[in-house]
């Protein structure tokens, strides 16, 4: 396919000013670009074919030479010619785009940029986890420094533009017939320089403040959950906007209760006495205490399920079930008569019937060793 005229792709005259140029391009190159047309080919074909000619176009060398001699003089000296890729169009494009696209986008270049997220752990007991609470919390964060209202200069002055770069924040070397883009050495990119700093911020325009935020926990949080503050985390740089505060939620160990997503388990001691003749015991919830029945000839380790008694989800749903394990408790600090009555009930108990679970047991055990002739 033949190439189409320079002049023509970027539809501007032959005696266009560099100006008018740079202003051409980027009404194409904003109509083409991949983000703004993706997946669409023939754009991305029409991006390609409209920044290789600006790349020429803007450059007075390379400009002359097609003047004179049509694409052959140009030949291999565009970053995208013919190639694969984009190669080296993101160089132009930050020239050109830069002032639109906020420094653009962490390619070193100065200008407003977004503050950073801040991390915060909250440490919540459970019941305030389960039930939501509003916390208030101390932040050491980076806010717009209050004197200068943010730019950095002495109050009644201001910041003026770059003379080195002319406020673009880069500047184009020559390095023999390369010209290498770089960030200002000046004013290191931010395309403005300031001959009376701010006192009170020393000319970051930013200054360290702890912050008291007032954090709403919604009920049913649990440990790794993130709560998302817009806009409290540092302060952006020349007059970025600021970043985002994560609340992370850490729910603590608690007496009684182990947190299983949206279940809780707890342990519950139980006397002998409860655990073969049946009884009623109080068992804690995190609404206070309930009676549990607990049946004749319960077993040590025996999970009850209280329905309901669990956590609602802070994503909804049903609540989960408190699941209480027995734990048999063998009598202490016993007295010679108690001992005596144990003794005498020890004797009435003769044969398996009474632990049936027990005589398997060691009939399985002897059985193992026989297996083994010992
Ligand atoms: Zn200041
Ligand atoms: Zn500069």
């Amino acid at each position: 396919m033949a190439k189409r005229d320079y002049y023509e792709v970027l539809g501007v005259a032959k005696d266009v000013s560099s100006q008018d140029l740079k202003k051409a391009y980027r009404k194409v190159a904003m109509k083409f670009h991949p983000d703004r047309n993706e997946g669409d080919k023939a754009a991305e074909e029409k991006f390609k074919e409209a920044s290789e000619a600006y790349e020429i176009l803007s450059d007075d060398q390379k400009r002359a030479a097609y003047d004179q001699y049509g694409h052959a003089g140009v030949e291999g000296q565009s970053g995208m010619g013919g190639g694969e890729g984009f190669g080296n169009f993101s160089d132009i494009f930050g020239d050109v785009f830069g002032d639109i696209f906020g420094g653009g986008g962490g390619r070193g270049r100065g200008g407003p940029s977004r503050g950073s997220d801040l991390r915060y752990t909250l440490d919540l007991s459970l019941e305030d986890a389960v039930r939501g609470t509003t916390v208030k919390i101390k932040v050491p964060t980076l806010v717009n420094c209050g004197t200068c209202g943010g730019d950095g200069a002495k109050p009644g002055t201001s910041p003026t533009t770059c003379n080195t770069c002319g406020g673009h924040g880069q500047v184009r070397m020559q390095q023999g017939f390369f010209s290498v883009q770089q960030t200002c050495p000046t004013c290191r990119g931010k395309g403005k320089s300031i001959s009376d700093p701010c006192k009170s911020c020393h000319g970051r325009g930013r200054v360290e403040e702890t912050k008291t935020l007032s954090v709403k926990v919604p009920p049913g949080v649990d440990t790794g959950d993130r709560i998302r503050l817009a806009g409290e985390g540092e302060a952006g740089a020349d007059g970025g906007p600021s970043g985002d505060l994560y609340v992370q939620v850490n729910v603590k160990d608690h007496e009684f209760f182990q947190r299983d997503g949206k279940n809780l388990y707890c342990e519950v001691p139980i006397s002998i006495f409860d655990a073969c003749l049946g009884g009623e015991i109080e068992v804690p919830t995190l609404d206070g205490r309930v009676k549990l029945k607990i049946p004749v000839e319960t077993q040590t380790g025996k999970l009850f399920r209280l329905r309901n008694k669990g956590v609602v989800p802070v994503r909804g749903g049903s609540a989960g079930d408190l699941l209480c394990r027995v734990i048999l408790e063998t009598p202490v600090n016993l007295s010679s008569k108690q001992k005596d009555l144990l003794e005498q009930l020890k004797d009435s108990f003769k044969g398996k019937t009474h632990s049936p679970k027990q005589h398997s047991w060691f009939d399985g055990m002897k059985n193992f060793f026989g297996d083994m002739k010992m």
